[in-house]
């Protein structure tokens, strides 16, 4: 929009003469800037208020003595009527024109419907704020944050509730591309359509442990003590190089051993509290979005769960499997630390496998494991580990094509969707609420939150 520059100078003008008499009048001796800053605030924030207000009142325009019902009946002009909203001013309360009579018994006021307000409820410029104060932090330390910004008080409630509307609303769009990819018009329509076709397209799937409190009595009695569950998150990306500029002193080390530093961009991240069969769905639903069934080369790198393997199997089979280079080369870690007292013979053992993990001679691996089945126990448990993905540790191989073979990405993904918000202290979960949660911030990590705030903003309408 464009503002009639001049005019607002001098709004400008008139406040700093309101401030200023205000100062005086309470004869504030060392005003700073913080003072006047927050005092230009308050103002703004109301003078915000009394507009809104303003606006919506003038918003009527010539009334008609009758208007049709969305019932198809006819709804008469009644009166005035006040309404409350809460905006990013804060509470607002306005007269519109209200019509009602109509057999169906619903009412309507016009002004409403026209900028999609809901009456008593958040407006669609200040939900998103909330919703974001309360994918970050806990709800009623997301509260406390929102007061500092907003300057005025939103109830530890609101923030549950329009935090879990945006997780509600990915929810919505998961379901619909699932739905989209399950059947074969969907998967018709999408052809048609030009979407992108990576070239080299990664895949990393895991999971992390939620904590669910019982819903009641009864539920406690049943499961004795707390239950957890499992929250699935899987993420698509692609990597390019880091440019020598810009590598860490860690990087820089990598660089000079590997010639090149490799990290993750457009990351799309996913979750749920699913069995893997539906998580399944979901993995081919967000791949189809991003070109995984289109992408030259799509590899997967995970961690090595059986669950994983499988679902990548059944939707990807041609995608190319790596075991994460960090943790199968931390079981070698363990397994010399189990089975070696002596620190030289402990280094020259782990020394030797790393070496031969990371040029991909899994089989040498696997002898040397075997070697030390009898006095470690982790060492006779990798054996099956490392047998049964020897095609998933070439290592060599996969450096050569210049892949990553590190699941940071997801590593990191989990810590950010489960750990850091959904482990707050203090958190209490259900099932339902974890999940809004956790969706609502895979959509603020993969960059896709104004898409939630415009789906927010048609809500009311929606309904
Ligand atoms: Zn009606």
């Amino acid at each position: 929009m464009k503002y009639n520059i001049e005019k607002i100078n001098e709004i400008g003008k008139m406040l700093a003469e309101v401030v200023e008499a205000a100062i005086q009048t309470e004869g504030e001796a060392d005003v700073l800037i913080g003072d006047l800053e927050l005092a230009l605030r308050e103002s703004l924030r109301e003078i915000g208020g009394s507009a809104l207000k303003r606006f919506l009142e003038n918003a009527d325009g010539e009334l008609a003595a009758e208007m049709e019902c969305e019932c198809g009946g006819k709804l008469k002009y009644q009166r005035r009527r006040a309404a409350t909203i809460w905006s990013v001013f804060g509470k607002v309360v306005y007269q519109r024109a209200y019509y009602a009579g109509c057999a169906c018994g619903k009412g309507q006021a016009p002004v409403d419907k026209r900028y999609g307000i809901e009456p008593g409820k958040v407006t669609a410029g200040l939900a998103p704020l909330i919703a974001l104060s309360g994918i970050h932090k806990a709800f009623e330390e997301g509260r406390k944050w929102l007061k500092e910004y907003l300057l005025f008080e939103v109830s530890e409630n609101t923030v549950r509730a329009e935090t879990q509307k945006m997780g509600e609303l990915q929810r919505q769009a998961d379901t619909k591309l699932v739905k989209e990819t399950q059947d074969e018009t969907g998967l018709q329509k999408r052809e048609r359509s030009q979407l992108p076709t990576p070239d080299i397209l990664y895949g990393s799937i895991d999971a992390a442990k939620v904590r669910i409190e019982p819903r009641d009595e009864q539920e406690k009695a049943l499961e004795k003590c707390e239950m957890w569950r499992d929250m699935k998150v899987g993420c698509w990306y692609e990597a390019d190089a880091v440019p020598p500029r810009q590598q860490s002193v860690r990087q820089k080390d990598k660089a000079q051993r590997e010639g090149i530093v490799l990290r993750a961009k457009n990351q799309q991240y996913f979750c749920d509290i699913e069995q893997a069969e539906e998580f399944g769905k979901l993995l081919w639903a967000t791949g189809c979005a991003v070109g995984a069934d289109r992408a030259r080369i799509l590899v997967f790198i995970c961690d090595g769960a059986v669950w994983i393997w499988n679902l990548i199997d059944h939707y990807f089979p041609n995608a190319i499997q790596i075991v994460d280079w960090y943790h199968a080369a931390d079981r070698l870690k363990r397994i010399a630390e189990e089975a070696f007292s002596q620190a030289d013979e402990r280094r020259a053992w782990l020394e030797q496998s790393t070496e031969d993990l990371w040029q991909g001679r899994v089989e040498a691996v696997i002898e040397a494991c075997q070697l030390l089945a009898k006095k470690s126990n982790l060492a006779k448990q990798a054996l099956l580990y490392y047998a049964n993905n020897t095609e998933r540790m070439r290592y060599a191989q996969f450096r050569a094509a210049g892949y990553l073979i590190g699941s940071g990405v997801i590593e990191s993904g989990c810590k950010q969707i489960v750990t850091q918000r959904l482990k707050l202290p203090g958190a209490q979960w259900q099932v339902e609420g974890a999940v809004l949660v956790a969706k609502a911030r895979t959509a603020w990590m993969s960059g896709n939150w104004n898409k939630l705030v415009s789906a927010r903003s048609f809500l009311p309408l929606a309904t």
